[in-house]
């Protein structure tokens, strides 16, 4: 008798807006992988218990997204090097019993500056990273894993202190963006401004230098202000679709094995979705 297939879900609250779903159906279907992924809306209050009753509850893994990350992070038997690092898990699973958590969003955001922007990591490479939240903390980890000087712009200096004290970088307040600017060979927005429903993100790029690559890690809407801006003057652009797509399969082999891929067709249909979404 065939084994059930394996379960797994993305863990949030609210969480139907994911495409996470969409993205594991795909590599269930086309890998031929019997399986299921599901979205589990889990309230502060459910959530650690469901977790500590991931097996019970008949699943083999999954994905944490907001506001459940740091809680995770907490609740696990161990974790591998960039959650231990970054202080946040977005991936569960099953080791021996164990429950194991992991933090993919930091490969996901290098994973998807390698593909996009091929030799963005030029000798000397400087980032300007604005935001120090969550996304904040991934971006900063990766482009130091990568020996690239990072500095990092953020409303609250002493959460961009704090960010930049545990990794080595430099923290700085907002008003120090156009002086960055003018140094900088990577620009990334992590901040939550230029979100959809958010307001928009204000920097005049004029600084910048031509050869600068522009990321954003916000894929809703695709194009947010600022990459449009740095289109039209040139720049090299980054968008935050393939950060979430290049996380994505971590998860995936720990829970059903196989070899999945980040495909043309696989980001087409997320990209239709979400302009559909937007244009409503
Ligand atoms: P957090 O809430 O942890 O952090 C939000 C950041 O935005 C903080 O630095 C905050 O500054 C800043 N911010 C918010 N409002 C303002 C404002 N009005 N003016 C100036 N700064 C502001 O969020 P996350 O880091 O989790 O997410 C940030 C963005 O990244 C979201 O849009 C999310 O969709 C995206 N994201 C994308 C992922 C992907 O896979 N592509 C993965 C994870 C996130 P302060 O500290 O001063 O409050």
């Amino acid at each position: 008798m065939n084994p059930a297939p394996r379960r797994a879900c993305v863990m949030g609250h609210p969480v139907a807006h994911s495409r996470s779903p969409m993205i594991h159906g795909y590599w269930l279907k086309t890998l031929g992988i019997p399986g299921a992924y599901e979205l589990k809306d889990l309230t502060p209050e459910q959530f650690p218990a469901f977790v500590k009753n991931l097996q019970a509850n008949g699943y083999v893994g999954g994905n944490v997204t907001v506001p459940h990350k740091e809680v995770a992070y907490r609740l696990v038997d161990g974790r591998d090097a960039a959650a231990e690092a970054v202080g946040a898990v977005n991936t569960l699973w099953l080791e021996n019993g164990r429950l194991m958590g992991g933090n993919s969003d930091t490969h996901g955001f290098i994973a998807n500056l390698d593909e996009r922007a091929a030799g963005w990591n030029v000798p000397g490479c400087r980032a300007v990273v604005l935001g120090a939240g969550g996304a904040g903390r991934s971006a900063v980890y990766a482009l130091k894993q990568r020996g690239v000087e990072v500095d990092i712009a953020n409303r609250t200096l002493a959460r961009a202190q704090e960010l930049a004290g545990r990794f080595g970088a430099k923290a700085h307040g907002w008003d120090a963006v156009p002086r960055l600017l003018r140094e900088a060979d990577v620009l990334v927005n992590c901040t939550s401004l230029g979100l959809a429903g958010k307001p928009p993100l204000e920097i005049e790029l004029g600084p910048l230098k031509q050869s600068a690559v522009v990321y954003d890690v916000i894929y809703v809407p695709l194009e947010t202000g600022l990459l449009a801006a740095a289109r039209k003057r040139g720049h090299r652009t980054v968008d935050g679709l393939g950060m979430l797509l290049q996380q994505a399969g971590f998860g995936f082999r720990k829970w059903f094995g196989g070899n999945p891929r980040v495909t043309p067709e696989l980001r087409k249909m997320l990209e239709a979705d979400i302009v559909a979404k937007t244009s409503k």
